[in-house]
This record gives C-alpha cells, sequence and structure tokens, in this order.
C-alpha cells in the first residue's frame, strides 16, 4: 500500500465511448491496486453499465469510485439517452456527441473542487483535449492515456512529418512510409478521416488533441513494451514520459469480471461457457466488430452465409445496431438458425468478449482491429482476421498482419465512407468470408506458424500487468511522477 505522501488521487476522464470506457475502468482498477485512490468520470447511464465491476472492485477493498454527471444531449442536440458513442443514431451525431463532452467541463471543474481527497492528477483519454484547461485551473498534471498503439503513434507522426501523401497521386497509390523499423506501407484511401479530410473542423479537432497532448505531462499507452519495442522506443524519442501500461484487460481474472466488462451481456453466462466447452479446442472463429461499427444487412448477410460456408464452429455477435429488421427477417425466414444448429451460436446484443476469447475453444478472430478488440486477441493468443473499416484500424491491421504477422487479410482497401450503405458499395462476399476463414485455420506450415507466433506473443503479454512486469513497473513510474511533481510544487 502507498504511504501517507505517496497516497494520490486520480481522476480518469474518458470520451463517453465503450473503447475510451472499458480501458480506463480496468486501468482505474490496476492503479487502485497499486495503492492509489481513484475517480472515474462518467455519465448515469455509463455509470449503470460500471456500476457491477466496480462494485466487486470496491468488495475487493479497491478505493474505486464512479461520479456521474448528467451529459447534456438535449443542449448539445442529441436524443435523450444518447450518452455513449455506440447509443448514436446517425453518424451526423458526432459533431454534437462531441460538443455534450465538451460541455462536462464546467460541470467537472465543480465536481473537483469539492472532491476529497483532493485530486492529485487527471488522466484522460486522447479524445478530450479540454482536461488539460482543468488541470491548469486546479495546478495538478494531466495524462493523455493512448487507446492506441505505439506503432499508430508513429506512424501518424511519420505520415504527418513526411508529408509523403502529397507526393501521391491517386487514392490507392501505396506510398512507403520513411525511417520505420518494418517496411510500412500505406494507401491515402486508408487513413483515417481526419487525416485525408483536410477540413477546418477536423484540422481545428486535431490541434486541439495536439495542443493538449503537448502541455500533457505524460503519455500512458494501453500496450506493453515487450510487444512493439521498436515502436515504443520511437515513441520515447517523439514525446516526453511515455509509458506503456497494458494490455489493461488483463485486470479481470474473475469469471465475472470478464463477463461483465463494459456492459450487460446478451447472453447467459453458463449458456455461454457450456457452448464453449462443448467445442474442440482451437476450432471456433469469433466475428465481432467491436461497440460502434455500423454493419448494412446485406453485409451482415454475407457474413452469416461466409460462416455457414467455413464449415467450421463459430460466434456471431450481431450488435443492437445492426440487428435491424431486415436481419432479423432473414433470421427467420431463411433456414439459416437451423442449418448452423450446434455449430453456430449468434449473439445479438453485447458479447462478453474477454470471456470468449480467451477460451481454450477460440482458434480465430474476425476483427474490425479496433486496438482494445486487437489486443485482447493478442492476450489470449489468438490470430486473426483483419477487416479495418474506419479510424486508425488499418494502422491495426498492418501491425498485425506485417509487424507481429498473426493475421490474414479479408481484403478491404480503404476506410468506409459514411452513409447507411456504406458497406454495400464495398460488400465483402460470403466466399470471401469463407476463403480468409480457411487460409486462418489452415493446418499447413503457414496456418501452423501463425498459430505459434500468436500462441508466443499471447506468452509475452503475461504477467506484465502484474508486479515485476513492465507495465506494471511502469504504471508505478507513472505514479512516482505524480509523487515528484507534487513535491516540486
Ligand atoms: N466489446 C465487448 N462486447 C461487444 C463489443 C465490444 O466486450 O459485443 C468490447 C471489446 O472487448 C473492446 C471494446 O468493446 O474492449 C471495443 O473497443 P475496440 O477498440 O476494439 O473497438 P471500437 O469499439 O472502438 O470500434
Amino acid at each position: 500500500m502507498a504511504s501517507e505522501n505517496q497516497q494520490l488521487h486520480f481522476i480518469l476522464v474518458p470520451l463517453m465511448s465503450s473503447s475510451h470506457i472499458i480501458p480506463l475502468t480496468d486501468f482505474a482498477k490496476l492503479l487502485a491496486r497499486q495503492g492509489q485512490d481513484v475517480t472515474i468520470i462518467t455519465t448515469p447511464l455509463n455509470a449503470i453499465r460500471l456500476n457491477p465491476i466496480i462494485q466487486r472492485a470496491i468488495k475487493s477493498n479497491l478505493k474505486v469510485q464512479l461520479i456521474p454527471l448528467r451529459f447534456p444531449c438535449q443542449e448539445a442536440g442529441l436524443p435523450e439517452g444518447c450518452e455513449n458513442l455506440d447509443e448514436l443514431t446517425s453518424p451526423d451525431l458526432t459533431k454534437h456527441f462531441f460538443v455534450a463532452s465538451g460541455m462536462l467541463q464546467e460541470p467537472l471543474e465543480k465536481v473537483l473542487a469539492k472532491l476529497v481527497p483532493r485530486p492529485t492528477c487527471i488522466v484522460s483519454t486522447n479524445a478530450i483535449p479540454w482536461t488539460h484547461e482543468i488541470a491548469q485551473k486546479f495546478g495538478i498534471p494531466m495524462y493523455v492515456f493512448h487507446t492506441i498503439s505505439c506503432f499508430t503513434l508513429v506512424c501518424s507522426h511519420s505520415i504527418n512529418h513526411s508529408k509523403i501523401l502529397e507526393t501521391v497521386n491517386s487514392d490507392y497509390e501505396s506510398v512507403l512510409l520513411p525511417d520505420m523499423p518494418h517496411k510500412i506501407e500505406f494507401k491515402n484511401s486508408q487513413l483515417p478521416d481526419m487525416m485525408r479530410k483536410n477540413s477546418s473542423e477536423s484540422k481545428n479537432m486535431l490541434d486541439k488533441v495536439k495542443e493538449a497532448e503537448n502541455s500533457a505531462q505524460g503519455v500512458v499507452v494501453n500496450s506493453f513494451e515487450e510487444l512493439e519495442p521498436s515502436y515504443v522506443e520511437k515513441c520515447k524519442n517523439m514525446m516526453k514520459n511515455v509509458w506503456c501500461i497494458g494490455p489493461v484487460s488483463q485486470c479481470n481474472k474473475e469469471m465475472l469480471d470478464k463477463f461483465e466488462r463494459g456492459n450487460k451481456a446478451s447472453i447467459d453466462e453458463n449458456d455461454c461457457l457450456k457452448w464453449l466447452d462443448s467445442v474442440k479446442p482451437k476450432s471456433v472463429i469469433y466475428a465481432c466488430f467491436g461497440s460502434v461499427s455500423h454493419i448494412s444487412p446485406t453485409q451482415s448477410i454475407e457474413i452469416g452465409l461466409g460462416l455457414e460456408a467455413s464449415n467450421r464452429p463459430f460466434i456471431w455477435i450481431i450488435s443492437d445496431r445492426d440487428y435491424s429488421i431486415e436481419v432479423k427477417k432473414w433470421l427467420e425466414d431463411d433456414t439459416f438458425e437451423e442449418r448452423i444448429k450446434g455449430r453456430g451460436l449468434i449473439i445479438r446484443g453485447w458479447a462478453p468478449q474477454v470471456l470468449i476469447l480467451s477460451h481454450s475453444s477460440i482458434g480465430g478472430f474476425l476483427t474490425h482491429c479496433g486496438w482494445n478488440s486487437t489486443l485482447e486477441a493478442v492476450c489470449a493468443g489468438v490470430p486473426m482476421i483483419t477487416w479495418p473499416m474506419f479510424a486508425e484500424q488499418f494502422y491495426n491491421e498492418k501491425f498485425v498482419v506485417h509487424v507481429l504477422r498473426i493475421g490474414v487479410r479479408i481484403g478491404v482497401e480503404g476506410v468506409l465512407e459514411s452513409g447507411e450503405d456504406a458497406h454495400d458499395r464495398v460488400l465483402v462476399k460470403g466466399e470471401q468470408v469463407k476463403k480468409a476463414i480457411d487460409q486462418l485455420m489452415d493446418e499447413g506450415e503457414e496456418g501452423e506458424e501463425r498459430r505459434k507466433r500468436a500462441r508466443e506473443v499471447g506468452d509475452m503479454a503475461k504477467g506484465t500487468t502484474e508486479a515485476g512486469g513492465s507495465s506494471y513497473s511502469n504504471t508505478k513510474l507513472l505514479i512516482q511522477d505524480v509523487i515528484k511533481w507534487r513535491m516540486h510544487q
């Protein structure tokens, strides 16, 4: 436990999106296990999702608490109850969501002014640029928590600084990134919207994020040093005080913590485990596309047909967003569910992803390459079929397929444009899904080598967040940095 002068109070502020809230909540537990007080700022509806995990953490004597702030939906032009990015009914509302998020600054300042013990530092995820103003007002340091890898940070830095994309004539021409530890090529079409579209709006947002990052006392990355040593090194040269503290999902040791992580699971725990236990080890394809992707009905049906044609056991997550009337009707009218009976499990809604991925029956993960999902598969030693869709997901695909060499590509070439029918314009057919599954599950030399490497990176991840592990030590360094900062005030 921390001695009194080392007793700190961390304020964690995530963007209200599952891919930020979930890892920051895990990190809260890791900090609390090192004896620190931790407060997570949230909103009433997100607090309902997090509460079971937090209550269990409190019962095990961790000093963690949630403070819900009212999310100003109405004022920002959002439908009532739209407190998480996964609740957005249209991409046009994203702008409003960020406006609402910015409006939390004032209420948060009021809460912090009265908080006991007094806050000693703020850790906020990369999409919350305004916390550095709060930190300045309170005279405490602010740290940025990156929900992306060092590889992604280095690639974006290289693309921005070399201005390499200015030399290309088409969206689909590949460019080689200069000065990288591996041969890394990108196409303009694969870059996040923010980087491709030179709109003043995205420039403004990027500038604010950059300004916050520059004024931060340090940067915390949900990754681990053994996974990407040369990119961690490069990050350390690019920024001051970089600490890899992950994979944070490893803090979930108990079955219930894995099961209830992030949201209420849409399957009974025992049914899920019974199904997983009933299939052969390393045989199941797990297909899940994160917390915010929208998969069109036509695309969903092709995914279903591909999984069916693969002739292998599978778990297919159809999120509430994608469980449309068309998909429901297809599942009911077609004989799909009958045909896959006993072999395929469909979860409609939220999946207990970490629990599923860490089960010995999982043989491959069909993923949209969100960084959290990627890292969770890495921890489980599960090879991936990569199907990036937007944001930094193409960087993650590159990392999985070309650097770690534990994945096969489904073969998409560019970020999805916005709009309901985005998938239909670049439809991945069922045969393509089947082909990628066959390739991943191939029992020949290539497949075996890939599985071996996946097991090896999984082994590397083990213990990193436990006493003696690199991420545990880095979390300690972060704590010491706050203590040092306080002593010099
Ligand atoms: N997740 C989950 N169940 C689901 C969907 C997502 O537990 O049904 C979790 C997943 O384990 C990960 C997070 O939600 O921790 C998604 O983050 P990621 O960065 O992979 O993707 P994003 O949601 O940002 O697209």
